[in-house]
């Protein structure tokens, strides 16, 4: 048991808007970039957090469209299938 101290996807998604806000510490944010530089789902999903601040400048829930939760639905998704599948051999 010797797990570095990486955020996991749910921290990184909690903390996007303070991230992109630029309200998280030096620590948390170089703990952030560095899950981000080994989870291709949370850049997929920080990626569109971006798209959102651009257009409402404040990504509150209600104003997201409804795509937006349709794409997170599926990077969602993805998570599960990955935490679940990675318990597994490579039946390859
Ligand atoms: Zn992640």
């Amino acid at each position: 048991m010797n797990e570095p101290q990486m955020p996991s996807c749910q921290n990184v998604s909690d903390a996007l808007s303070d991230y992109l806000e630029g309200y998280l510490s030096d620590r948390s944010r170089i703990s952030l970039e560095q899950h981000l530089e080994m989870c291709p789902l949370c850049l997929v999903y920080l990626d569109h957090f971006r798209q959102i601040y651009h257009v409402t400048g404040k990504p509150e829930p209600e104003q997201l469209p409804e795509d937006f939760t349709d794409v997170m639905g599926k990077v969602i998704r993805a998570w599960r299938e990955e935490q679940d599948s990675g318990n597994q051999p490579d039946a390859d």
